[in-house]
């Protein structure tokens, strides 16, 4: 067990070699804060190899995970080192600390990480996540696109094969002063009902183009290719994948024949109960 109160302090933070400079929890109203500083030595120049000087300590403040049922900050004051040798091309460099947090984030590491695993694996809101740290929108959100992409390339095979595609678009969001409407392309695995991935646009740019980065001898494994009867995905299945089947899905075809058989009532109508020439 431990018992010296800075290895304790430092324990609980848990971050390794950092030094534990100050907490700050007085108000109860404010997340707690707690600056904290690395013990890096002193590094050498990476181009000249001359010991490096301090140049000067930016402060930077990140969102970190709630401790002991209070919001949390991390204050890291860091240090920016500089090269003395007049002569050498390197200036300045900040030490980066992937343990701590990325690089250009607002979240430390692990709430990156847990962010990303919140909206990702249990579907929550932005939003909702924000609040549960105590902080803004788009902190969280930076987050989730950034540990989510390192997640989704480093996926390989989340793919998987499939045997029957199928298109289908649905209305993402509504943007801008006009909550203009932003359509996306659901690519689906009919035959295991999987959702493979969501593209931008409902026109045939999006889909030709993810079929096209899944390369040929993927495409040609898909047998059966279904879709809404719209144009654009027709195009797509004839462009790049010509030998699936096409297969329109009852919703869209019973639709398709209604209307058609409206437009003919209609025309008939008019045509039977159209004055003649000689009333
Ligand atoms: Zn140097």
């Amino acid at each position: 067990m431990e018992t010296d109160p800075t290895a304790v302090c430092e324990l609980l933070v848990g971050l390794g070699e950092v030094t534990i400079v100050d907490v700050d929890a007085v108000d109860p109203d404010e997340p707690i804060r707690v600056h904290i500083e690395t013990r890096h030595p002193r590094p050498d120049c990476l181009a000249c190899g001359t010991p490096a000087v301090v140049k000067d300590r930016p402060r930077v403040e990140l969102v970190d995970l709630p401790a002991f049922g209070r919001s949390a900050r991390l204050l890291w004051r860091k240090h920016r080192w500089a090269c003395p040798d007049d002569t050498c091309r390197t200036r300045t460099w900040t030490v980066q600390e992937p343990r701590i947090a990325a690089a250009r984030l607002g979240l430390t590491d692990r709430a990156g990480r847990w962010v990303a695993f919140q909206v990702g694996k249990h579907g929550r809101t932005v939003n909702e996540v924000a609040q549960d740290l105590g902080c803004d929108w788009h902190t969280v959100n930076d987050a989730v696109i950034a540990y989510g992409t390192a997640l989704i390339d480093d996926d390989k095979d989340r793919i998987g094969d499939a045997t029957a595609l199928g298109l289908d678009e649905t209305l993402f969001s509504r943007v801008g002063r006009w909550r203009r409407q932003a359509w996306s392309t659901q690519i689906v695995d009919v035959g295991e009902g999987r959702l493979l991935d969501v593209v931008e646009g409902r026109n045939a740019t999006g889909p030709a183009s993810w079929l096209a980065d899944r390369g040929e001898t993927w495409c040609s494994q898909i047998r059966w290719a279904t879709l809404d009867l719209s144009g654009p995905y027709r195009n797509v299945f004839d462009t790049m994948l010509p030998a699936a089947i096409q297969v329109a899905d009852p919703f869209h075809l019973v639709k398709l024949a209604n209307t058609k058989v409206d437009e003919t009532r209609r025309r008939v109508q008019n045509e039977t109960m159209a004055p003649g020439p000689q009333d």
